[in-house]
């Protein structure tokens, strides 16, 4: 899988892109620091599967429960939704756009992980369940795999080749996200 790095660029990418347009000519310092918390959100949002190391983080094995369930179309639909209502409960005027960018933040970190190598078995996650409960990984992975069996593991130079790729990615993708953003009119993106 990929790191945080990774799926937090990524989440950025997406944000950025879905952010609303500004009247041009306003510098994209300001432009981020307007929206600094719909972007932190999603950074969050695509990193939310891996909440699934937290209970192998109790145990001594990062990996213990990790690549279940989190890691599954059924449950990106069910928490996606869930968020949504929620932000509806505070927020009444949150639309359907709010929804598909979830729908989309937590798609993106199947995909990610979809396209990472995998060293251990069972290779890959259930990313069909609930309608299949076989593994899934991509043939030709695009991101490479990190030693974290412990917390400590992750922060090693071995890991450092993995997360150089990781940067590169996320940023190319976030300068993709930039160009949508500044193709947008001032009324159009996400609200
Ligand atoms: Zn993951």
């Amino acid at each position: 899988m990929p790191s945080p790095i990774g799926h937090s660029l990524i989440g950025l990418a997406i944000g950025v892109a879905a952010m609303p347009g500004e009247t041009p000519g306003t510098p994209l310092p300001r432009r981020l620091f307007r929206r600094r918390w719909m972007l932190l959100g999603c950074m969050v949002v695509a990193n939310l599967p891996d909440i699934d190391f937290i209970p192998g983080l109790l145990v001594g094995d990062m990996n213990a429960y990790h690549y279940n369930l989190t890691h599954s179309i059924g449950w990106a639909v069910l928490v996606g939704f869930g968020l949504w209502f929620l932000l509806r409960a505070v927020r009444p005027r949150t639309g359907l756009a709010c929804l598909v960018l979830l729908l989309a933040l937590l798609g993106s970190h199947l995909l990610a992980d979809f396209w990472c190598e995998d060293r251990s078995p069972p290779y890959g996650m259930p990313i069909y369940w609930p309608l299949s409960n076989r593994w899934h990984t991509a043939e030709r992975p695009l991101f490479m795999a990190m030693d974290k069996d412990t917390f400590r593991d992750v922060f090693t130079l071995a890991n450092l080749p993995a997360a150089l790729r990781e940067l590169g990615i996320g940023l190319a993708l976030c300068l993709g996200g930039l160009g949508v953003h500044y193709a947008r009119r001032p009324s159009q993106g996400f609200r």
